[in-house]
């Protein structure tokens, strides 16, 4: 495993949010490292993807601070687009535009929030399609590709930012089987090249391999952390040893 700069990319601490009286987020606190990968486990409704969307300023924080490059997030007056421009997202469901080639959708916030010129984002989008294994597809329409083609091009999508972060939640869980090993790969891929990753997933396999460190996050609250070993083989909140062998 590389060397981890020790500084710490992303601090959040005492994160709450609330959605009306439903307290999702009840203080969560979790510092990650530069080039560090952390998976997030957890059952299903303990805040997972809240999480994941506050940290992006997808929700407003109800209270604590989301400190990332020496910038807090969290304050209402910090600016959403430098958020969004150094944090990558990939979800689910993919989110491309539909109407719009897989090079567009690439191309679409470099050249519209960080005005690069569309012959640079177009370069630049076709080196990030033949690192996902994609390099053909530049001209192609959204929906004649497979799901598992579709959320590499959303990683493509995401990298074009150029972010310090990526964030990803369940990025394999609504796809086939069979197209689940490209993503992880593609994936994978990143997390050798130092980017600092945050990852929501059941694939245990992934997580074993490719994480620095798993968090287990249930009902609000991060009940245990550690490396993949500690968690997965030596479970100590009774939580987590009831969550690992429903999934495993
Ligand atoms: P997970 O990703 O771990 O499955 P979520 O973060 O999606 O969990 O949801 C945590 C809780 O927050 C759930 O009880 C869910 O119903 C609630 N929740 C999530 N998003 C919203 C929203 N936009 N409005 C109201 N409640 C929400
Ligand atoms: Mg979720």
């Amino acid at each position: 495993m590389s060397e981890k700069n020790e500084s710490a990319k992303v601090k959040v601490t005492g994160l709450t949010k609330k959605y009306g009286d439903n307290l999702v987020l009840k203080g969560i606190d979790l510092s990650v490292k530069n080039n560090e990968v952390v998976v997030v486990i957890g059952p299903s409704g303990s805040g997972k993807s809240t999480f994941l969307r506050t940290l992006n300023k997808l929700e407003e924080p109800s209270s604590g601070s989301i400190i990332i490059d020496d910038v807090d997030i969290a304050k209402k007056d910090t600016d959403i687009n430098t958020v969004r421009e150094n944090i990558g997202m990939v979800f689910q469901h993919f989110n491309l535009f539909n109407n719009l080639t897989v090079g567009e959708n690439i191309m679409l916030a470099p050249v519209q929030l960080k005005k690069e010129t569309p012959e640079d984002a177009a370069e630049h989008a076709k080196k990030l399609l033949s690192m996902v294994g994609l390099a053909e597809k530049f001209d192609a329409k959204v929906q004649s590709l497979s799901g598992g083609q579709q959320q590499r091009v959303a990683i493509a999508r995401a990298l074009a930012m150029k972010p310090d972060v990526m964030l990803f939640d369940e990025p394999t869980s609504a796809l086939d089987p069979e197209m689940v090993g490209d993503v992880l790969a593609v994936m994978k891929d990143l997390a050798k090249q130092g980017m600092t990753m945050i990852v929501v997933t059941h694939e245990m396999g992934f997580a074993k391999e490719v994480a620095d460190r798993v968090v287990f996050v249930d009902d609000g609250r991060i009940l245990e952390q550690g490396t993949p070993e500690d968690v997965f083989n030596h479970p100590q909140n009774a939580r987590l040893q009831d969550f690992l062998n429903k999934i495993l």
